[in-house]
């Protein structure tokens, strides 16, 4: 399942990022923002618990959140994506994963993987801007699951229907919460229009 936001707060925010013209700096805060309000749909369903709070006039019956956050930002973009959903959830944990694509087999590869315990029971959300052929979300879910997560979202920018179908055809339980769902990725797997190398804006890394 992929979840489109289509407010237009975020719509008027993808359209500045997107923009070749935005530089890094305007670019890092976007994400931030987008990130926050994409991030707050995500966690529309999370489990809550009934509390009764005290306020300075009588009880007040109040919901809290009832689960382990734990956020997986798939490096190096999904980085630039941290900082916003700790501003939403100060007290999630962090866990990274590390992937690149074996020039010959054309398959992802884990160089770096490190989790809370707290993925087991708790609730995963795997942060990646630009969710393009799939592989590496695929790959991520896949390292989250042998390690005992049952309850994974994924949050990107922007997406394309190429690694939509790709996380749905093996992990159709994950659902996908994107600003965007694009046209189509080129011979250089680019998502069109996309917004280009997120990493590289992000950075600063770009020629
Ligand atoms: N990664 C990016 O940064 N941009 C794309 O368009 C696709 C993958």
């Amino acid at each position: 399942m992929a979840e489109l936001i289509d407010h237009p707060c975020v719509q008027h925010k993808l359209a500045i990022i997107r923009d070749a013209e935005t530089g890094h700096k305007r670019f890092r805060e976007l994400a931030t923002e987008i990130t926050k309000f994409i991030c707050y749909e995500a966690l529309k369903n999370v489990k809550t618990r009934e509390v009764v709070v005290r306020t300075p006039v009588a009880d007040a019956t109040c919901h809290k959140i009832d689960t382990d956050l734990v956020v997986v930002p798939i490096l190096r973009a999904g980085v630039g994506m941290l900082e916003g959903i700790l501003e939403l959830v100060p007290t999630a944990r962090v866990g990274f994963v590390g992937l690149y694509r074996d020039e010959k087999t054309k398959q992802p590869v884990t160089y770096y993987e490190r989790f809370p315990r707290q993925i087991e029971g708790g609730t995963c959300i795997v942060i990646d801007p630009m969710l393009a052929t799939g592989g590496s979300t695929v790959a991520a879910i896949d390292l989250l699951k042998e390690n005992g997560a049952g309850n994974i979202v994924v949050v990107c920018i922007v997406t394309c229907p190429e690694g939509i179908q790709l996380v749905e055809k093996h992990h159709p339980d994950v659902p996908i919460y994107a600003a965007a769902i694009d046209d189509y990725l080129n011979e250089n797997k680019y998502i069109v229009p996309g917004l280009g190398d997120a990493g590289d804006r992000l950075f600063g890394t770009s020629h």
